[in-house]
């Protein structure tokens, strides 16, 4: 097996939120995006000679030897940052893991080129999917969506296990119009090895902004839970099945 290191800035257990079950779950350093919303702003600058990194062997002798934490069909999970920024090392611990027998998860911005190349390796594929109108996901994240457009119809077809999520921000993609048409876009693929979920702006990261010397710039974001209970209630009659994790 060869030895390529991942860059990591924190990792621990998490119930549900980052796939099924009980999971080990890595967040991998660096992120090509910049949401201004990110609740990991820590995690957005790629690796620096002599940060801290894990080697593939060492990650799946820690998740063989974590294998009785794995309750409730948990495993090991790969977010970020964005974790597709570190492919090979990426590509080769899903691989590793895999041969262990263990189930994974990958969440991730769908920005990658190569993304499909992994679907085999992850059991569960989680996609952010932040807006359908490329020109206003430039202007707002600084890249347009079409790489992550044409990833997200790729996992439709393709991917058994799909999770879909949308952060709802007020100002950005949170308006009656914008569901209507994150909804006519997903009527267009096949969604039935998918699930969604909406979730509500928050400013648990603010304070991490500025302790990374980075400025916080959103504002009035915040979105109501009955506009996300009515927009989830569209999307079930729109025939999607929609979850809270
Ligand atoms: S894609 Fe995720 S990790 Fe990257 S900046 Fe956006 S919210 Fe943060």
């Amino acid at each position: 097996m060869a030895a390529t290191a991942l860059y990591v800035f924190q990792k621990g257990f998490n119930y549900s939120q980052d796939g099924a079950g009980n999971r080990l779950v890595y967040h991998l350093r660096g992120c090509n995006l910049r949401c201004p919303w990110c609740s990991n702003p820590e995690g957005m600058d790629f690796a620096r000679p002599g940060d801290a990194a894990v080697t593939t062997e060492d990650l799946v002798a820690r998740a063989l030897r974590s294998k009785p934490m794995f309750f409730d069909g948990g495993g090991v999970t790969f977010t970020g940052g964005e974790a597709t920024c570190q492919f090979e090392g990426l590509k080769e611990a899903l691989t590793a893991l895999k041969e262990a027998g263990l189930n994974t998860c990958l969440e991730t911005n769908g920005t990658s080129p190569r993304l499909p190349e992994l679907f085999p390796l992850v059991d569960e594929l989680i996609m952010d999917f932040k807006h359908y109108d490329s020109e206003k996901h430039r202007a707002v994240i600084g890249t347009g969506n079409e790489v992550i457009a044409a990833n997200l119809k790729e996992a439709f077809a393709r991917h058994p296990d799909l999770l879909v999520r949308t952060p709802l921000i007020g100002g950005f993609n949170a308006a009656e119009e914008d569901n209507a048409r994150f909804i006519r876009f997903y009527r267009t693929q096949p969604t039935q090895h998918a699930r969604f979920e909406l979730l509500l702006y928050h400013e648990f990261g603010r304070d991490k902004w500025a302790q990374c010397g980075k400025v916080y710039t959103v504002r009035n974001a915040f979105v109501q839970e009955d506009v996300r209970k009515r927009y989830e209630a569209a999307m079930r009659d729109a025939g999607l099945t929609v979850v809270r994790t």
